[in-house]
């Protein structure tokens, strides 16, 4: 969902349930949670099931909306007027725009909250990944030793066959920080693999690059 989206856009793109659930499935590029294989059996988006491995899951697990009662259009209402606001939506207007009771808007409004304040878990790379770290010097044209002094080490995750990168600044090289932030970022199910970045036209041509500080 974009920033710039407009109240009528957002009306137009999102009018029903299934609208809203092949959204979230295009988003989470309609393969299986567990062996990440694209032959699925998804007529049903909240029970699909992968004819390779067999695993059943819905579309919306890991979502906000998963377990959640309120419909996912609701939901999707809800989180574009929070990227529409600059000091959060009062619970009773979201009551009243929703049609829930006040106490379901509070807690949308505060799973929405939370999920903004956490939000880099939200980018999850699946499949094969290749992981690496680099040091880039804040004076480009005089030779550095090896210290870390006057660099900056920054680690990436990079996902060839989507073209994604995902880059965040370290403090330190020790493993603890590489591992968190592999692990926030990688599944459990990913072949990851490192090498250096030999090639840097590699990164010009990448199509979204994820800028976490
Ligand atoms: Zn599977």
């Amino acid at each position: 969902m974009e920033g710039t989206m407009k109240l009528n856009e957002f009306n137009n793109a999102f009018q029903t349930e299934q609208q809203c659930l092949a959204y979230i499935a295009n988003l989470k590029e309609n393969k299986c949670i567990r062996c990440s294989s694209f032959n699925l059996n998804n007529s049903d988006l909240k029970k699909i099931r992968c004819l390779k491995c067999n695993q059943t899951f819905s579309i919306l697990t890991g979502t906000i909306s998963s377990r959640s009662q309120t419909s996912l259009r609701s939901w999707f209402y809800l989180i574009f007027r929070w990227i529409n606001t600059k000091h959060g939506i009062p619970s009773t207007d979201v009551s009243k725009e929703l049609g829930v009771t006040l106490k379901t808007a509070w807690r949308m409004g505060h799973k929405i909250r939370t999920r903004i304040a956490k939000q880099e878990p939200q980018f999850i790379v699946e499949g094969t990944v290749q992981i690496d770290e680099m040091c880039l010097s804040h004076m480009a044209f005089k030779k550095q030793g090896r210290s870390l002094k006057n660099k900056t080490l920054i680690v990436g995750i990079y996902k060839k066959t989507t073209n994604n990168l995902i880059v965040k600044v370290l403090k330190n090289t020790k493993s603890k920080s590489l591992l968190n932030f592999a692990r926030s970022h990688i599944s459990s199910k990913c072949h990851v693999y490192t090498d250096d970045w030999k090639d840097s036209k590699q990164v010009l041509r990448l199509k979204k690059c994820f800028i976490l500080d």
